[in-house]
């Protein structure tokens, strides 16, 4: 058997971290075991689906280097096949048209709350007569379809990460609606059934999903049933949980892949991260893999029922990992866009240029957007002075220190770290004060501040652009 798994994202919003997660565990499965990993987006809601969000689905799923093999399908084109399996079971008699009105089930269910009874409909008209669809027809009701849900049933799954699973149909609220009113008289085909007939169509093995799908499951096995397929296998993987242990929903602020991608995270650390939510490896003491890494060792055996804690220290920790292993000209290419998105002068500055700034900053970085605030002042043609700074500027000669560095860079031919080192000595001999005095005043009229990155690096890059002497003019005569 070859396994099959697909990841099947509804496009009503961007891709969320939690479905990228599940996207993850799917790869692995699939890569683990040599099998295909299919793509389908379930856009059946037309009012709440975008194609802007399909796109940001796409896109983000690439970025994390989660390629699929087959699709992406698009439910939205699918609607024939759904219709012919809705009307296959109307047929059977293993569904059926529902009339009751809106206000009708409103009364159900008051009913059912003044009692202290859960909600659920009570399948009035699971056998309506002909004369009685008729006349609802005639009064001009619209139906909705349902299937039948035998109270009595059980239904049982052995589930890859939760083990052994137990329903009971009463637990299932009812017939199930599987599709809404349309003009055909079939209906327009809902979630949980369409699911179904994709996986029975596409041959998927094993459904991978969050936990907070299991009821469908409940339903859906009772649908593969009916529909004449034998039921795939499932494993529910556990909520991405926030810090203080509640499902990580909107208010904790990032939770989509373009956000995170945005903060500056590299895809790579990203699903190394997205691996360790809800798995561990055999050797649990290894934390930075690759996906294909990852994939050899994968099986649902490791993956824990608890909800997985979202640990941003721990996140951080991958990225500065994965940023500083990367070699100065891949890092140069990852930082480029945020220096442009910032409004940085990126063309105007050549590339060993840039590699420079990047070999200098690279070590301090967490998340690749620190670059922007780390290398403002090498982008910018004035310094912000801090208020250490300018107090540094008034100290009993540091003018004339500034001066006499000045004048030496005038003589230089070349200007090299050598030479920096050099002035520096020169300076301090030649006026006489301590080297302390000499650096800090270089470093503030340089940079604007009196901590800050290596002094020779910035002063060769500052160099380069002949912004040195600009800023020790502008230094002196603040
Ligand atoms: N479209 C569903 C969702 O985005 C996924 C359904 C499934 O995996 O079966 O939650």
């Amino acid at each position: 058997m070859t396994v099959r798994v697909r990841i099947a994202p509804s496009p009503t919003g961007n891709l969320h971290i939690g479905t990228a997660r599940t996207a993850v565990f799917n790869w692995l499965f699939a890569h683990h075991h040599g099998g295909k990993f299919i793509l389908r987006i379930e856009d059946t809601d037309l009012e709440r689906s975008r194609p802007e969000y399909t796109d940001n689905i796409l896109a983000g799923l690439r970025w994390l280097g989660l390629n699929w093999d087959e699709g992406p399908f698009f439910q939205s084109q699918r609607l024939d096949l759904y219709k012919t399996a809705v009307k296959k079971l109307l047929d059977q008699g293993l569904a059926y048209r529902c009339y009751t009105t809106p206000e009708e089930l409103e009364a159900l269910r008051e009913a059912q709350k003044a009692k202290g009874e859960a909600p659920r409909y009570d399948n009035r008209h699971r056998n309506l007569t002909p004369e009685q669809e008729a006349a609802f027809q005639a009064e001009g009701r619209s139906f909705v379809i349902r299937f039948k849900i035998d109270d009595d049933r059980e239904i049982v799954w052995n589930d890859l990460v939760r083990d052994k699973m137990v329903w009971r149909g009463s637990d299932l609220g009812g017939d199930m609606v599987i599709a809404r009113a349309s003009a055909d008289g079939i209906g327009q085909p809902l979630y949980n059934f369409v699911v179904v007939v994709d996986d029975i169509d596409m041959q998927i093995t094993h459904v991978i999903r969050g936990e907070d799908h299991i009821a469908n499951t409940a339903k859906q096995i009772l649908l593969y049933e009916a529909l004449g397929a034998a039921a795939p296998v499932f494993a529910h993987s556990p909520l991405i949980l926030n810090m203080d242990g509640r499902k990580l929903s909107k208010r904790d602020g990032v939770t989509s892949i373009s956000d995170f991608q945005k903060l500056g995270f590299t895809a790579e650390a990203l699903v190394n991260y997205m691996t360790l939510l809800g798995w561990s490896p055999p050797d649990s003491t290894q934390e930075i893999f690759t996906l294909e890494g990852a994939a050899k060792e994968f099986s649902f055996e490791r993956v824990n029922k608890a909800g997985a804690k979202f640990d941003w220290a721990k996140l951080d920790w991958l990225n500065s990992q994965y940023i500083h292993n990367l070699p100065v000209d891949k890092l140069t290419d990852l930082l480029i866009p945020y220096w442009q998105e910032a409004g940085y002068n990126v063309e105007g500055r050549e590339r060993p240029w840039l590699e420079q700034l990047v070999g200098l900053i690279g070590p301090s970085l967490t998340r690749l957007v620190e670059a922007v605030e780390m290398s403002k002042l090498f982008f910018s043609d004035t310094v912000e002075l801090s208020e250490e700074g300018s107090k540094q500027l008034q100290q009993e000669g540091a003018s004339a220190v500034l001066s006499a560095i000045l004048a030496a860079l005038e003589n230089q031919p070349e200007f090299t770290e050598p030479t920096a080192q050099e002035i520096i000595k020169q300076v301090v001999k030649q006026q006489n004060v301590k080297k302390g005095l000499v650096m800090r005043s270089l470093r503030v009229a340089l940079t604007g501040d009196v901590h800050g990155p290596d002094l020779i690096q910035s002063w060769l890059l500052l160099n380069h652009l002949g912004l040195d002497k600009a800023r020790l003019n502008q230094a002196i005569s603040s």
